[in-house]
């Protein structure tokens, strides 16, 4: 048995675990468009704010995957899924074969329309590697804008204002998709960030960037408001990172779409994480549940399916960010 897993996150990483905990004998292969060894996404900011050093970011769950002999191959992005050969093949030109593929490659952040037009003004806080480039690029700035709404933006905020830059905060308003965290909570921690001396500029989108000299922008709000900055932090909601699925006949809405068992319409491909479009058999519904605790639930769950468990995935609110990976929000933004 060969199970292929997409994606180096935690449901990637409890999958694999999960399918080699039932399955001793198989060949089990993470595929990632990552270099680097899996790593604890949540605590980006902190690289940024130099809180935590980059030494302390391997993700703990990965630690002992070379004893489980599951392999990890960075550098593979997938390209293309032909589920009629069970077969995907990667932008680096190579393919792999699989009995089992499991979908786990997470979100992207959205980038907004008007800073298509300024390349240069920008980076995303995503990935290590973002993180690395936005606290490069932060000791060389003054004022920073961080455009996002909710949890994002403000962890992107109370980094940059921690290593000690103007920071405004453009938030947009509520996320589109996922559970918001809570309007007290919101509240709460915004205030804590304006006594810190954040500017937070609400509920407006940014409407143009121009560049000033190469090296300051101007920031224009839709309400007519202009900031200067030297450099903006997207710090947007994710979307899913399915581009890929297309014409593989796996079916998709925002995200995969699985049924209760992780599964998709296709019998031996499974999607698992921020990825994924569960369906909640409690709410009949189907709905994204992002989160660091939902992809591992998720991730272990799907694993163990793979590997003929047969388990029912049964969604609980906490499983989103009620419980946050490290401290709480408003510990965090008020230390
Ligand atoms: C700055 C930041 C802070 C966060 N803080 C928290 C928090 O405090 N609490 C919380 O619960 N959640 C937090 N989150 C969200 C949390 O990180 C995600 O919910 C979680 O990582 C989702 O796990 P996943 O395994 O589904 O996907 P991801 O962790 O996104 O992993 C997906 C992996 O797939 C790879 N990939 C993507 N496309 C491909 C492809 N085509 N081929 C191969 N590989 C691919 C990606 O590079 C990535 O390594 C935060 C996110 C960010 C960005």
């Amino acid at each position: 048995m060969r199970y292929l897993i997409l994606g180096s996150g935690p449901a990637a990483i409890a999958a694999a675990k999960s399918a080699r905990n039932l399955d001793g004998k198989a060949e089990v292969l993470i595929a990632t468009e990552e270099h680097a060894a899996p790593y604890l996404r949540p605590c980006l900011p902190d690289l940024v704010s130099g809180e935590m050093e980059l030494s302390a970011f391997a993700d703990p769950q990965a630690k002992d995957l070379p004893g489980l002999r599951i392999e990890v191959r960075g550098g593979k992005r997938a390209r293309r899924v032909d589920a009629a050969k069970n077969r995907v093949a990667f932008s680096d030109g190579s393919e792999e074969t699989y009995n089992f593929l499991l979908v786990a490659t997470g979100g992207r952040p959205i980038l907004p329309l008007s800073l298509m037009g300024a390349p240069g003004s920008f980076l995303f806080l995503n990935s290590l590697g973002d993180a690395r480039r936005v606290r490069e690029r932060a000791m060389r700035s003054d004022t920073t804008v961080v455009y996002g709404p909710g949890y994002l933006g403000i962890e992107a905020a109370r980094a940059l204002r921690h290593i000690g830059l103007q920071v405004a905060w453009v938030n947009p308003g509520l996320p589109r998709f996922g559970n918001p965290i809570s309007g007290d909570v919101e509240a709460r921690v915004t205030e804590q960030l304006r006594g810190k001396g954040v500017k937070v500029v609400e509920g407006t989108e940014i409407a143009d960037v121009l560049d000033v000299d190469g090296r300051t922008y101007s920031v224009v709000t839709a309400g007519g408001e202009e900031i200067r900055c030297s450099l903006i932090v997207v710090a947007t909601e994710r979307l899913p990172n399915i581009g890929f699925l297309e014409g593989s006949g796996v079916k998709a809405g925002a995200g995969v779409l699985v049924d209760e068992y992780l599964r998709t319409n296709v019998s031996n491909i499974y999607a698992a994480g921020d990825c994924a479009e569960v369906y909640d058999i409690n709410r009949r519904e189907s709905r994204i549940n992002f989160g660091w605790r939902s992809a591992i639930k998720q991730g272990q769950l799907a694993g163990e399916n793979m590997a003929g468990g047969g388990k029912v995935y049964i969604r609980n609110t906490e499983d989103y960010f009620g419980l946050l990976y490290g401290s709480p929000l408003p510990d965090r933004a008020g230390s």
